[in-house]
C-alpha cells in the first residue's frame, strides 16, 4: 500500500520524495492504526493524513482548530482534484446543503470540522451516515492542558470516538514534552497508540547559554563579531527593549524595536525593514516572530529566560531557516528566575496550573544548567534520542564538572526511600535534616538519608536536582503534587552501575543567595 501512497504523492501532490517520518506514519495509519504523531512546525503533518485519506473508501474527518486552516487546505485539495469540505460556521446555507449533499452520496475524501461541531448532538449521526472511518486530529495539544492552548471543545473528541464505535484516530501536534503526550493518548486513546516523534534537531543552529552578569555588555560583544547580519534579540519588556536597542544603535549597529506598545505603523515599518533589508538586529518582545518567514536570520538571542523549552526552541528556530549555520545565545540570570517564579505565584490560574507552569520552567532551568550536550538534553525533552552534537557551547567549550555519582546517589536515594512521591522541597528537606512538621509526620527523619546532604546548601541541591532532570534520571509527575520518580538511568546510577558527572557553576554567581524553584 505504500507503493500505492508514493504514486500518489507524486501524482496527486506533486512531491518527489516523503519527507522524514511521513513515510511510516502513512505505512501505520494504512495499517490501521491509532496514531499519535509529534512533528515540528513545518514538517509536513497534514500530507500525514490527507494523504491516506486518497486510500480506500471511507470519509477521513478532519478537526482543527483554525477555521483559516481548513480554509486553505481545503481550497488546496480541490485544486489538487480532491473531493474536500469544511463544516464550520463560516459556511453559508447552500454551502452547507452542497456538503451535506456530498456527504450523502459518499464521494467526500475529507471533512474538516471545526472543534465546536464535535459537541453538537447530530454530529454523530452525520458523520456515521457519513461513513467516516477515521478520525484526524490536528494540533492534538488542544486536548490537553498541559499543552498552551487548551481547548475545552476538544474534550468531546473521545467521546465522539466512543460513540463512533472505537473508529480509528490520528492524532498530530508539535508540541511534545511528556507530559502533554501521555495526557493527549489518555484522553484521546483506549489503547496506548503508535508514537511517532521525530525531526525535532535543526543542526545549523548552534546553541549557546550563558549566565547573565551585564546583558548590555555581553549582548554588545555577541552583536559585535556578527556586524551585517540579520538577527532578532528577544527582550521580556518593552522598556527593555528600547533601551537595549538604543544602546545597539549607538555602538553603531542598525537596530530597530518591536512590541505591542508601539503604533501598529511604527510596528509594520520595523518588521517591513528588518524583512527586507540586511544586517537589521531586531529587539522585540515576544510579540514578533508569529508567522514571520525570513530564511537568512542568522541569530537569535535571549536578552532574558524564555517562558519555556516549547517558547525556547520556537524562538531560537526563527534563525537559520535556509539551513545555512546560525547562531543563538540565551542569557540566564537569578532575576529572571525569581521574576518568573513571583509571577507564577501571584498569578490568577489554579494550583494545577501553577504547578505545571513552575515544571516549565524548571525544565528550562535544567537546560540551562544542563552538565552534557544541549541539543542531547533539549531533544531528549521532545523525546528524541540523540549523540553529543559537536554544535553548542558544552560541546564545544566543555565546562566544569565534577563526578557527581555521590551527590546523585544521596537524591535519587531520598526520592527512593520515600516511595517516589513526593516534590523537591520535601526531599530536600530530608537531606538537609530539616526536622519539619511533615518530615516527623511521614517518619522521614528516622530515614539513612536523613541530613546526609547537610553539606550543600538547599540551592545546590535545587540545581542537582536539576541536572539529574537533565540528565534523565528522574522524571516529575505533574499529576501528582510534582511527585519526583526514578528513570530506568536513575536506578541505575542509584546501585552504582553508571555514574554521573554534575556542573559545579550551576546557576548561582559566588556568594549570592538564590532562590529558584525546585
Ligand atoms: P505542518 O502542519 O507540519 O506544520 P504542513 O503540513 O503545513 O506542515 O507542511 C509544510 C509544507 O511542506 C507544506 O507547504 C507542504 O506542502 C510541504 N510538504 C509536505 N510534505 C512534503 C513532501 N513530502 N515533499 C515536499 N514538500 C512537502
Ligand atoms: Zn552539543
Amino acid at each position: 500500500m505504500l507503493d500505492r501512497a508514493r504514486a500518489l504523492l507524486r501524482s496527486v501532490f506533486g512531491f518527489d520524495s516523503f519527507r522524514p517520518g511521513q513515510d511510516a506514519i502513512i505505512g501505520a495509519i494504512l495499517d490501521g492504526q491509532d496514531v499519535l504523531a509529534i512533528m515540528p512546525t513545518g514538517a509536513g503533518k497534514s500530507l500525514c493524513y490527507q494523504l491516506p485519506a486518497l486510500i480506500g473508501n471511507g470519509l477521513t474527518v478532519v478537526v482543527s482548530p483554525l477555521i483559516a486552516l481548513m480554509r486553505d487546505q481545503v481550497a488546496q485539495l480541490t485544486n489538487y482534484g480532491v473531493n474536500a469540505a469544511a463544516l464550520n460556521s463560516s459556511n453559508d446555507p447552500a454551502e452547507s446543503r452542497r456538503i451535506f449533499d456530498s456527504l450523502r452520496d459518499g464521494d467526500l475524501r475529507l471533512l474538516y470540522l471545526a472543534p465546536e461541531r464535535l459537541a453538537r448532538p447530530d454530529t454523530v449521526e452525520l458523520l456515521r451516515n457519513a461513513g467516516a472511518t477515521r478520525l484526524a486530529i490536528d494540533e492534538a495539544h488542544c486536548v490537553s492542558q498541559w499543552g498552551h492552548d487548551f481547548r475545552p471543545e476538544y474534550l468531546a473528541l473521545g467521546e465522539l470516538r466512543r460513540e463512533l464505535g472505537g473508529i480509528q484516530t490520528v492524532a498530530f501536534t508539535a508540541t511534545a514534552d511528556a507530559a502533554t503526550r501521555s495526557d493527549i493518548a489518555q484522553r484521546l486513546f483506549d489503547a496506548e497508540p503508535r508514537l511517532f516523534i521525530g525531526g525535532f534537531d535543526r543542526p545549523n543552529l548552534l546553541l549557546s547559554m550563558a549566565p547573565k552578569n551585564s546583558a548590555r555588555k555581553q549582548l554588545l560583544e555577541f552583536l559585535a563579531a556578527r556586524k551585517g547580519q540579520s538577527g532578532v534579540v528577544y527582550c521580556a519588556s518593552r522598556n527593555g527593549c528600547e533601551d537595549l536597542a538604543e544602546t545597539f544603535n549607538a555602538a553603531g549597529h542598525r537596530a530597530l524595536v518591536y512590541h505591542a506598545g508601539l503604533d501598529k505603523a511604527v510596528r509594520e515599518a520595523n518588521q517591513d525593514a528588518f524583512l527586507r533589508e540586511d544586517g537589521i538586529t531586531m529587539v522585540a518582545t515576544i510579540a514578533f516572530g508569529m508567522g514571520i518567514d525570513k530564511p537568512d536570520v542568522r541569530f537569535v538571542a535571549h536578552a532574558d529566560l524564555p517562558k519555556s523549552i516549547e517558547a525556547y526552541y520556537q524562538e531560537i528556530g526563527r534563525a537559520g531557516r535556509d539551513g545555512l549555520p546560525a547562531e543563538t545565545l540565551t542569557l540566564y540570570g537569578l532575576g529572571d528566575v525569581r521574576l518568573r517564579a513571583l509571577q507564577i505565584e501571584e498569578s490568577q490560574a489554579s494550583d494545577e496550573q501553577k504547578r505545571i507552569e513552575r515544571a516549565k520552567l524548571n525544565t528550562l532551568l535544567a537546560l540551562c544548567e544542563a552538565p552534557r550536550c544541549r541539543r542531547q538534553t533539549l531533544l531528549a525533552y521532545f523525546g528524541e534520542q540523540s549523540e553529543p552534537c559537536g554544535n553548542c557551547d558544552l560541546c564545544i567549550h566543555g565546562v566544569e564538572v565534577y563526578d557527581g555519582t555521590i551527590d546523585a546517589q544521596k537524591f535519587l536515594s531520598a526520592i527512593y526511600r520515600t516511595g517516589q512521591r513526593f516534590g523537591a522541597e520535601h526531599l530536600i528537606n530530608i537531606l538537609v535534616g530539616t526536622e519539619n512538621d511533615a518530615v516527623l509526620h511521614h517518619g522521614h527523619h528516622q530515614l539513612p538519608t536523613f541530613g546526609v546532604g547537610r553539606e550543600r546548601t538547599r540551592d545546590q541541591w535545587r540545581s542537582i536536582l536539576r541536572q539529574l532532570y537533565a540528565t534523565g534520571l528522574v522524571t516529575q509527575d505533574l499529576s501528582e503534587f510534582g511527585a519526583w520518580r526514578l528513570t530506568e538511568d536513575g536506578g541505575n546510577v542509584l546501585r552504582g552501575r553508571a555514574r554521573i558527572d554534575i556542573r559545579r557553576d550551576a546557576l548561582r554567581p559566588k556568594g549570592k543567595k538564590a532562590k529558584a524553584p525546585a
